[in-house]
């Protein structure tokens, strides 16, 4: 018989060991849950790190994704083609913003920010050429390119990745005055990168009004405020926009994840003209991106949140999800406490006596029905798909205080 073990197997021979997978083999993903090879259902509490939220294998979305591949999938940029710029008016309009650069993963935005920011620092404002600093924060995860990892604080990210690309300064998160230091003191600052919610630092959320600071600082100074909402946006904290709490109009919005709802890497990086306008023929360019399946699966993953309402759902159970937690944590001797917006939530552990707890519990969570990952070695992310029901979610509460009852 052909089970689990035979695929762990498979990708322990076959494939590098650059993740380290919860012992579960899916096969099948409907709506906020997902099966195993041997039948096994779970509620999947990670969303492909928050690209599902619109459920798994959504009818609208995977009909968009099989129509357009029936007829054409890739013409590359060499041609237009006659969905990227349906895409690309629905989008922008979507957003806000005049013009989209789109690309494929998260990191390709993210590096297409990086580029547009330091160009427009050289030809807009006046930056000398090789001077452009960009402020980023510590705990960031922005992807795995060398220039991305080149400002990661986190060891195993970085390390052995060297020589790094400069140009980039740290600041604590959350941490108004330590930017306004950088900006006191560096001339040459291009631009701020930041996640509104820190994702994988363990949904870090900053103090009040601290976007909202930085964002005015930037405006102070000329620098370009670039929020980077790849796994924080697109209704998932309760908000289209995690920026949206602070009425905050990043100059550079990039997003990915659930632009395709899981379906497709589908990214983009929005902004207006001024600044986009940096990007003239031959600067800049991914073969895939903006290809007509792309478009196609990203108009009808934006409608499916539109239509299904589903940032509203994601702030309503965000807050019964953070109060049921509340409750729980303290029955509990092993919790410390729950944060979070939206349905981006994080429990952290007490880790005093175990050194993997997060992960002894993410295993239990498996065995009674529910899949979340560790993001560290004592928090443990909850991110269900945004389409969870109130009902479903009071019943993944139940298994989670089940769970955390035998630790
Ligand atoms: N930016 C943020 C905030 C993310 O959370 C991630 C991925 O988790 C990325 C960028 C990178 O996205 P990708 O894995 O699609 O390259």
């Amino acid at each position: 018989m052909i089970d689990s073990k035979h695929f762990i197997e498979l990708e322990e021979q076959y494939g590098a060991h650059n993740y380290h997978p919860l012992p579960v083999v899916l096969s099948q993903g409907r709506g906020v849950k997902v099966i195993d090879v041997e039948g096994r259902e779970y509620y999947d509490f990670l969303s492909a790190y928050s690209a599902v939220n619109q459920g798994h294998c959504h009818p609208k979305i995977v009909n968009a994704l099989i129509e357009q591949a029936q007829k054409l999938t890739l013409t590359s940029r060499a041609f237009f083609n006659d969905k990227l710029g349906v895409y690309e008016k629905f989008v922008t309009q979507y957003f806000g913003y005049d013009k989209v650069l789109p690309m494929n993963s998260g990191a390709e935005a993210v590096e297409t920010a990086l580029k547009l920011c330091r160009k427009w620092a050289y030809e807009v404002k006046g930056i000398p050429e090789g001077e452009a600093k960009i402020v980023v924060c510590e705990g960031n995860f922005h992807g795995r390119t060398t220039t991305i990892v080149s400002f990661s604080v986190d060891p195993d990210a970085r390390n052995s990745y060297g020589p790094f690309t400069p140009g980039f300064i740290v600041v604590p998160y959350s941490d108004f005055s330590a930017l306004e230091k950088v900006f006191a003191e560096n001339q040459h600052i291009a631009g701020f990168l930041v996640e509104p919610v820190q994702g994988e630092a363990g949904a870090r959320v900053p103090d009040e009004g601290y976007l909202k600071k930085c964002y005015d600082l930037c405006k102070k100074n000329n620098a370009l405020f670039i929020a980077d909402e790849v796994q924080t946006g697109i209704g998932r904290t309760g908000r289209l926009l995690a920026c949206d709490y602070e009425n905050v109009r990043p100059d550079v919005l990039i997003l990915g994840k659930a632009l395709s709802g899981g379906t497709y890497p589908v990214s983009a990086v929005l902004a207006d003209n001024d600044k986009m306008q940096v990007f003239r023929p031959g600067q800049h360019g991914s073969t895939f991106g903006g290809n007509p399946i792309a478009a196609a699966v990203g108009i009808a993953a934006l409608e499916v949140i539109r239509d299904e309402h589903l940032t509203e759902n994601a702030f309503r159970l965000g807050e019964i999800f953070r109060a049921k937690m509340t409750e729980i944590c303290k029955k509990h001797k092993i919790c410390e406490y729950v944060r979070g917006k939206g349905l981006l939530n994080a429990l952290i552990v007490n880790n005093l006596k175990e050194k993997d707890i997060a992960w002894d519990i993410c295993l239990r969570l498996a065995e009674n029905g529910l899949l979340a990952k560790p993001t560290h070695t004592n928090i443990i992310r909850f991110a269900p798909p945004l389409i969870i029901t109130e009902a479903q979610l009071l019943e993944c509460v139940e298994i989670i205080d089940k769970t955390l009852s035998s630790f």
